[in-house]
């Protein structure tokens, strides 16, 4: 049979770390190939205990269809936690709550982009939105990350050369690289895109996971309404749970209720009212520090072995929170062929070029420090040294 696929499959590709993931699944390799949050930052029991109550006094309706925008206390949560967190105030009927930020991602896809629409990412770029993104067949442009966000002249350029419709940003501890965005380089890039007709994108699954240095303002802080806002609860309660949300104004918000019908009708209200319940009894403040003086634990471990064992001509990020750590090797040197020395020493780690729209044979990877422990973050750190050695010498 002639399986008739529509185009928009013809260069879509797999998601490379969930490729990877099947490979480091063998518990003999240490890797830091992953996003996986540690298993400490799941309130096992505390969820156990907000089902069973929730259960026991609503089941008929926890198990029951439900509204597409999700649940109300849910919604009002959030919006409480926006203005004491960020200062931004985000009403709760302009949040919609989604399977996952993910989810987001696909739904913004739908609402704004035809084939060959052009849209800004970050380079490198969170690898799952560059995925999301490429099932409408944008044409993407994109501007370098340095050191305190993105290159802002850079960014200015694109907007005026080529118009684009958004462009997706992720300004605290992005994934890939760990960076985060200054409060100058947010500034300057609202300034400019105030007056423009491209939406910036938000996305902020890591901004809570700080545990060092201060928190920078939201970006809608400094921006008129054409800006979006992405949450997410993956990784301060549950990934398994696939609890995000979208903040937009109206007019945008109707077009992604829309959008949403479509796609599930709405998030798991289970899960919503599980998550919901918890966040309501449990302070989540307490929970969340629980998650950064490990994760500062073992990034300072990371980075302290880096600094220990790591040739003198690699660069790598300090991230402040989050949990992941860039690594660029010299120029001429492919990240894919260090993944390649690297395996066959079980040591794993996600190679740059899925985090490019446009480039093979990167010179840089990304590392991340969350799901291991110090020991084997040493000892893995210790090993790719020697994997880097190998290649620089070749
Ligand atoms: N955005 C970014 C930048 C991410 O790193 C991730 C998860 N790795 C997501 C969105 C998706 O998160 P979730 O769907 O679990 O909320």
């Amino acid at each position: 049979m002639n399986l008739r696929f529509a185009d928009r499959m013809n260069n879509a590709q797999k998601s490379f770390i969930r490729e990877i993931l099947k490979v480091v699944g063998n518990p003999e390799i240490i890797s830091f190939a992953g996003g996986l949050p540690n298993p400490i930052s799941f309130p096992i029991k505390k969820i156990q205990e907000a089902t069973d109550k929730i259960l026991e006094e609503d089941g008929e309706n926890i198990l029951q269809y439900s509204t597409t925008e999700g649940y109300l206390p849910l919604r009002e949560y959030i919006s409480e936690r926006y203005l004491k967190n960020s200062g931004v105030v985000v009403p709760p009927d302009e949040i919609l709550i989604t399977n996952g930020s993910q989810q987001g991602l696909d739904l913004i896809g739908k609402v704004f982009l035809n084939k060959g629409d052009c849209m800004l990412m970050e380079e490198p770029g969170y690898l799952g939105a560059i995925q999301a993104f490429s099932m409408f067949e944008p044409e993407f442009k994109t501007v370098l990350m340095n050191h305190d966000g993105v290159d802002t002249e850079k960014l200015k350029e694109s907007i005026e050369k080529y118009n684009p419709k958004l462009f997706y940003a992720v300004p605290n501890f992005q994934n890939p690289s760990g960076i985060t965005y200054s409060e100058e380089n947010r500034k300057q890039i609202a300034g400019f895109m105030k007056g423009s007709d491209t939406i910036l994108i938000e996305d902020d699954p890591y901004g809570e996971l700080r545990f060092m240095g201060s928190r920078v303002p939201s970006m809608k802080k400094y921006m008129n309404d054409n800006v979006i806002l992405l949450g997410s609860f993956s990784k301060i309660v549950s990934p398994g749970m696939r609890l995000g949300w979208i903040h937009a104004g109206h007019e945008i918000m109707e077009k992604l209720i829309i959008a949403k019908q479509g796609a599930d009708l709405h998030s798991n209200y289970f899960s919503q009212r599980v998550v919901y319940e918890y966040l309501k009894e449990n302070n989540i403040e307490v929970h969340i520090e629980k998650i950064t003086d490990l994760y500062k634990k073992q990034r300072d471990c990371m980075v302290n072995s880096i600094e220990k064992y790591f040739p003198k001509e690699v660069q790598t990020t300090k991230p402040e929170g989050g949990m992941f750590i860039w690594v660029t090797l010299p120029e001429k040197y492919s990240s894919m062929d260090l993944f390649n020395i690297a395996i066959k020493k079980k040591v794993a780690f996600v190679p740059g070029d899925p985090f490019y729209t446009g480039k093979e044979g990167v010179n840089a990877f990304r590392l991340n420090y969350t799901n291991s422990t110090e020991d084997k973050i040493e000892e893995g750190i210790k090993i790719l040294a020697e994997g880097i050695k190998e290649l620089l010498s070749e």
